[in-house]
C-alpha cells in the first residue's frame, strides 16, 4: 500500500515541526489515512455490496459490513503465492504479495482519538478560554501510535476480496448482481449494487440453491382489489410532502395513487391505539 506513504510523509513533516497547530494537522492526515485504509477494503468488494447496505460511513463499521456481507477475511493477513511449475503438487512457490491485516476495533479506537483532536475545547465556564488546539503532550503519543500502525499497513503489497463461490442474478434494472455464497443467509435483504437503483432482494433457498426474490410491499388496487407488488424502498422513501406515487394496476389497468398521510390515534385503557 505505497499510497499510504503520502499520508505518513505528511504526518512526519507535521510531527517534526511539533507545535500544537502542526500536530492537529498531523491528526487530520492520520484520520484521513485510517479512513482510506478501511474504505479501500470496501472499494475492492464493491462488486458484491451496495453502499446502500451500509448503515453508517464510520470506517470500522464499513469494514465489519464487508466482513459480514462479502468476505470474512477482508481485514485478515494473508500471502498469495503461486506454484513455480505447472502441476497439481508444486514443491516451490513464488510469493505474489501480502495483504496486511488489522483489527477494525483497534483502528476504530485510533480513528476516534484522532477525531477528538479536531474539535475546539468546550468552555468550562463563562470566563474560561475556548482552546483552539489540544495540548501537545496529549496529541503526540497518540499520533505516533497511529503512525506505527500506518507504517505496518504500508508494508502490504496487495488487497483483495476472496470470493471463491458466488451466485449471480440480474436486477429488474438490468444490473448483474453477485453475492458470495459463503456469507449469504436465508431472509437477508440487500440492495442492488447499481447506484441510484432502489430495488432490494430477499434471499430464499430451495434445497442448496439460492434464489433472490424482489422485496415488495403488496398494495391492493382500489378498483379490483388485486395485490400489486411495489418496490419496498421506493414506497418507504416516498417524500412525505409529495403529491403521491401513481401506478397502473397490473390486473385492471386503473390508475392508483398513494401518499403519506398523518393520522391521529387515541390511547384506550389497554394502552392500545385506536384510529380517530
Ligand atoms: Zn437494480
Ligand atoms: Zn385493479
Amino acid at each position: 500500500m505505497l499510497w499510504l506513504r503520502d499520508y505518513t510523509d505528511k504526518i512526519r513533516e507535521h510531527l517534526k515541526i511539533g507545535d500544537a497547530k502542526s500536530l492537529t494537522y498531523a491528526a487530520l492526515e492520520a484520520r484521513l489515512a485510517l479512513e482510506h485504509v478501511c474504505y479501500d477494503r470496501l472499494r475492492i468488494a464493491h462488486k458484491y455490496i451496495s453502499n446502500d447496505d451500509l448503515r453508517t460511513w464510520r470506517p470500522h463499521y464499513v469494514v465489519r459490513a464487508v466482513m459480514e456481507m462479502v468476505d470474512t477475511n477482508i481485514a485478515s493477513e494473508w500471502t498469495l503465492s503461486i506454484g513455480s511449475v505447472h502441476g497439481d503438487n508444486p514443491t516451490e512457490y513464488l510469493k505474489l504479495g501480502t495483504q496486511k491485516g488489522f483489527d477494525p476495533k483497534y483502528v476504530s479506537q485510533l480513528w476516534q482519538a484522532m477525531s477528538s483532536f479536531l474539535h475546539c475545547e468546550l468552555p468550562k465556564n463563562a470566563t474560561s478560554a475556548i482552546e483552539h488546539y489540544k495540548a501537545e503532550n496529549k496529541l503526540r503519543p497518540k499520533i505516533e501510535e497511529v503512525l506505527n500502525e500506518l507504517d505496518r499497513l504500508a508494508e502490504g503489497t496487495v488487497v483483495a476480496s476472496m470470493v471463491f463461490q458466488q451466485v449471480s442474478f440480474d436486477c429488474v434494472c438490468g444490473q448483474r448482481n453477485s453475492r458470495s455464497t459463503a456469507v449469504l443467509k436465508l431472509n437477508d435483504i440487500f440492495n442492488c449494487i447499481k447506484e441510484g437503483c432502489k430495488e432490494q432482494y430477499r434471499v430464499e433457498k430451495m434445497g442448496e440453491e439460492f434464489l433472490f426474490e424482489r422485496h415488495l410491499i403488496p398494495v391492493s388496487c382500489y378498483n379490483c382489489g388485486d395485490a400489486n407488488g411495489l418496490p419496498y424502498r421506493q414506497v418507504c422513501e416516498l417524500d412525505k410532502g409529495s403529491e403521491g406515487w401513481k401506478f397502473d394496476c397490473r390486473k385492471c389497468g386503473k390508475e392508483n395513487v398513494f401518499m403519506w398521510k398523518l393520522k391521529q390515534f387515541k390511547r384506550n385503557d389497554k394502552d392500545d391505539a385506536s384510529l380517530l
